[in-house]
């Protein structure tokens, strides 16, 4: 029997939006409804960093329904951060076009400033890895997730600066979220992972007539026409649909870093998330759990007071350099504070270390540069980066839900299936990365080395967890 195939469309027709494409192009056409909910959002962000600030802390039998800076602390850390992590892997940088107070401001305050150029000082590829360290140890060296004193100086400086950088450069931009918020790196890793994305196809940007070739303004400026995944868009969707080219579509989860090319890696992304996102964020969430921690504190006392050496046993430090919180009995010493800072330090390079030197081996099977190869096979950890961080900030929703009397009892097993999902999409990436590799034996042992280096990632996190 002969078949007859119809042709959904012949060729020069337009095929119909998908679903998609008119979700795109309704967030383009609502542009003042998103504007309305970013407000919204300011107001919300601006009253919860700086009310609990000025009023007294909570009683230690306190309810976060009752009390306001108990209610901020689990909205910003119980909730708000925890699940924008999962948001960006989800819908990609969704947050920060349509949601973040930060971007709101910087852009706004953008347009009436000085409208500057960007200078190359700003530009420099370390900004995300150097403020997201900094961030993280100073947080922990002033217990940011405890106190609201703490939470306005960390939050509220940073949204400061970003009004700083919005006054002086660009014009309605946000240079602020491109080159030096301290998420800004740690989203546009995660991002990658979406499987949503504005795609642009290329043919049609050429092709457009003259009359839709007005230019739209990106905020966080990218070459809309040579944007090739979603690292720095912020899917706001104004650009929904311009020439004919630009449209919201769904891909693989990950295919963006199964497909990256060797040569589009980048070393600073590479050291963010095997140093930053990895090393830094598991000693920070790690240190007041670990036994270690304590027995080497009181070691040191120990010697310290055997040899009379009392300077670094005294807590006179201020609260905005170390917590000090005498009211609740919270307050750090200066050995404190240098244990904290030498037990993230000394995670982050262990850590970070034993993965990049497996990635090295990994990089040294394959065809080309060692090093190169290595920074492109790293962009395989983002899952693991992206859950250990969400594991990290979620253990403050689960301590919040705790002091409420919430049990969950099958937190152990969620914890470990995430892991666990985590390591395997991972290994996954770097299979997939390496699939053009012609030498089969060679493509096998890269693996087990990037296996290797997983399972140095995911340890920490097991003492965290399941062990201690
Ligand atoms: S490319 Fe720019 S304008 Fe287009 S959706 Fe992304 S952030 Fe918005």
């Amino acid at each position: 029997m002969e078949h007859i195939i119809i042709p959904l469309f012949q060729p020069g027709t337009v095929a119909p939006p998908t679903r998609l494409q008119r979700l795109g192009d309704a967030m383009r056409r609502h542009r003042g409804l998103i504007v309305g909910v970013q407000w919204a959002v300011v107001v919300f962000y601006l009253a919860l960093v700086s009310i609990p600030a000025f009023l007294p802390l909570p009683p230690a039998d306190g309810r976060m329904l009752e009390n306001l800076t108990l209610f901020a602390q689990f909205i910003f850390w119980g909730v708000w951060w925890p699940f924008v992590i999962v948001s960006v892997m989800a819908v990609g940088r969704a947050w920060c076009g349509l949601f973040c107070p930060e971007g709101t401001l910087t852009e706004l305050a953008s347009r009436f400033g000085l409208g500057r150029a960007v200078p190359r000082w700003i530009k420099w590829g370390g900004w995300p890895l150097a403020a997201f360290v900094l961030t993280t140890v100073y947080g922990q060296l002033v217990s940011v997730y405890e106190y609201p004193k703490a939470v306005l100086l960390i939050l509220g400086g940073s949204t400061v600066a970003a009004l700083a950088v919005g006054l002086v450069y660009g014009k309605g931009t946000r240079v602020w979220c491109r080159h030096l918020c301290p998420v800004s790196g740690v989203f546009g890793l995660l991002a990658r992972l979406a499987p949503l994305h504005f795609s642009v196809n290329r043919d049609n940007w050429n092709r457009a007539p003259e009359n839709t070739r007005q230019a739209v303004q990106c905020a966080p400026l990218i070459d809309i026409r040579r944007m090739t995944g979603a690292s720095q868009c912020h899917m706001c969707g104004r650009c929904s649909s311009h020439r004919d080219a630009v449209k919201l579509t769904a891909r693989l989860p990950g295919r963006e870093i199964a497909e990256l090319p060797a040569n589009d890696a980048k070393a600073w992304e590479a050291r963010l998330l095997v140093f930053g996102m990895i090393g830094v964020a598991v000693g920070a969430f790690q240190w007041s759990a670990s036994p270690w921690f304590v027995a080497i504190k009181q070691k040191i006392a120990g010697w310290l007071v055997d040899h009379d050496v009392f300077w670094l046993l005294q807590d006179n430090a201020p609260w905005w350099l170390l917590t000090h919180y005498p009211e609740s009995s919270d307050v750090f010493t200066w050995l404190d504070g240098l244990l904290i800072l030498a037990y993230i330090a000394t995670t982050a390079l262990l850590v970070g270390s034993w993965a990049w030197t497996w990635l090295r081996v990994a990089g040294a099977l394959l065809p080309g540069r060692a090093r190169d190869n290595a920074h492109w096979l790293a962009y395989s950890l983002v899952p693991l980066g992206g859950v250990g961080v969400f594991l990290g900030l979620s253990a403050m929703t689960v301590s919040h839900l705790s002091a409420e009397g919430l049990s969950l009892p099958w937190l152990p097993q969620i914890r470990a299936a995430l892991l666990g999902s985590a390591a395997l999409w991972s290994m996954g990436l770097a299979l997939g990365m390496m699939r053009h590799t012609p030498s089969i034996p060679r493509r096998l042992m890269a693996a087990s080395a990037v296996t290797i280096a997983v399972a140095g990632v995911i340890t920490p996190w097991l003492f965290l967890f399941f062990l201690w």
